[in-house]
């Protein structure tokens, strides 16, 4: 695996020092996230619309929150029309277990009635049987659907090879040097997409995330316990601030 980026010098790495691993690196950090963290198995959604829905509640919140908001909505608007013809008031009470519900509860409206007036109904099966750069492109015109609900949508619901990208995904590649240092987490998908082969994305996804909240959290990572720390450009500058603080 391509280790050039910097952090093992101990200074500040630039996408000027970054080379991206090669496969045969990406297919090691997966095993050895499946062997410490498998099986990765992901979420699934039968419902494309719903996961959609759910990714939307997901932002800034915890599973648990993003849930129970989703529970809620589904009790008091058991449909999505009930969803789209309630007053924003009453759907900003239903999700705010998931919190920022002033912000997710226009959002969401403004997705559902796009829908309604492009298919005339609200349903987005036909998702399933479109390919993937075509169901790409309609979720992304979406109002406020940004990389990570799509990539999100494809890889939950859809089944198809994409890698969404949360906080923990994103700090842990550009750790490892997955992704190019300094890149946001928008632009992340494409390049991290470019490295990790289909087969395993979605499973990468997973494995990252829970790299990410045992072992590679914010801060000071626990380097020492990680699975990966012979391979991660990174671990030498935190493993060595950790000795002298
Ligand atoms: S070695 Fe440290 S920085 Fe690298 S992935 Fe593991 S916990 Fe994160």
């Amino acid at each position: 695996m391509t280790r050039g980026v910097g952090y093992g010098r101990r200074r500040r790495s630039s996408p000027a020092d970054w080379s991206p691993p090669d496969t045969d690196g990406v297919r090691t950090i997966y095993r050895r996230l499946s062997r410490r963290y498998g099986p990765l198995d992901p979420p699934h959604s039968d419902d494309p619309l719903e996961e959609l829905i759910v990714t939307v509640l997901s932002q800034n919140t915890s599973d648990v929150n993003r849930d129970r908001a989703y529970a809620a909505l589904r009790a008091r608007f058991p449909t999505w029309e009930d969803v789209l013809a309630a007053p924003l008031p009453a759907l900003v009470e239903a999700i705010r277990p998931g919190g920022l519900a002033p912000t997710k509860a226009p959002r969401i409206k403004a997705i559902l009635a796009k829908i309604r007036e492009r298919e005339g109904r609200l349903d987005l099966s036909w998702l399933r049987g479109a390919p993937t750069e075509r169901v790409r492109e309609y979720l992304a015109s979406l109002p406020g659907v940004g990389p990570k609900t799509v990539a999100c949508v494809l890889a939950f619901s859809l089944g198809r090879p994409a890698l969404p990208v949360d906080t923990h995904v994103h700090r842990t590649a550009l750790r490892l040097g997955l992704i190019p240092p300094g890149l946001g987490a928008g632009r992340a998908h494409e390049a991290i997409e470019a490295v990790v082969p289909p087969r395993i994305r979605v499973r990468m996804h997973v494995g990252l995330i829970r790299l990410g909240r045992n072992v590679c959290r914010a801060g000071i990572p626990r380097c020492a316990e990680c699975a990966l720390v012979d391979r991660c450009p990174a671990a030498p500058l935190f493993l060595t601030s950790t000795l002298q603080s």
